[in-house]
C-alpha cells in the first residue's frame, strides 16, 4: 500500500468517526463525572462524562461541536478507553498525546486513533485533537485526588 492510499484510509476512518460519533450522548446524573473543556484556536467545545467503579472506566460519553478532528478524536477516545483501569487509561492518555505531539509513541496501544498521527504535522489542529482527551486526563486527575 502506497502511502498515499494509507492516508486515504486515515481520512476514511476520520470523517466516518466525526458523522457518526461512538459514544455521543450527554450524562447529567450523579453516578457520571463530568468536565468541559474548549479550544479557542478553533472554536470546539467537548464535554466528557465517565462513571467510574473500582477504579476502573465503566462507562464513557462525551457531547460538544467543533470541528471534524476535534469530534472524531473524542468518538476514538471513548471507544478505546471504555473499560480501561485508570492506570491503562492514562498510559494510552499519554501514549495519544506523545504521537500527536510528534514524539515516540506505542503503535499497539492505538486503534482507530492512529489514524490521526499525520496531524504532528498540523500543528495548527493539534488542539483540535488532544482536546477530547485532555478533558478525560484532567478528569482522571480530578478522581484520583480523591481516592488519596
Ligand atoms: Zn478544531
Amino acid at each position: 500500500m502506497s502511502l498515499i492510499n494509507l492516508n486515504d484510509v486515515y481520512k476514511q476512518v476520520i470523517l466516518d468517526h466525526s458523522k457518526y460519533p461512538r459514544n455521543f450522548g450527554e450524562k447529567d446524573t450523579d453516578d457520571y463525572i463530568k468536565i468541559k473543556k474548549y479550544n479557542p484556536s478553533c472554536g470546539d467545545k467537548i464535554n466528557v462524562y465517565i462513571k467510574l467503579n473500582n477504579k476502573k472506566i465503566v462507562d464513557i460519553k462525551f457531547t460538544g461541536t467543533g470541528c471534524a478532528i476535534s469530534m472524531a478524536s473524542a468518538s476514538m477516545m471513548c471507544e478505546e478507553l471504555k473499560g480501561d483501569s485508570l492506570d491503562t487509561a492514562k498510559k494510552k492518555i499519554e501514549n495519544f498525546l506523545n504521537m500527536i505531539i510528534g514524539e515516540k509513541f506505542d503503535e499497539t496501544l492505538l486503534e482507530d486513533s492512529i489514524s490521526l498521527k499525520n496531524i504532528s504535522k498540523l500543528p495548527s489542529r493539534v488542539k483540535c485533537a488532544t482536546l477530547g482527551w485532555k478533558v478525560l486526563e484532567e478528569l482522571l486527575i480530578l478522581e484520583e485526588n480523591n481516592f488519596e
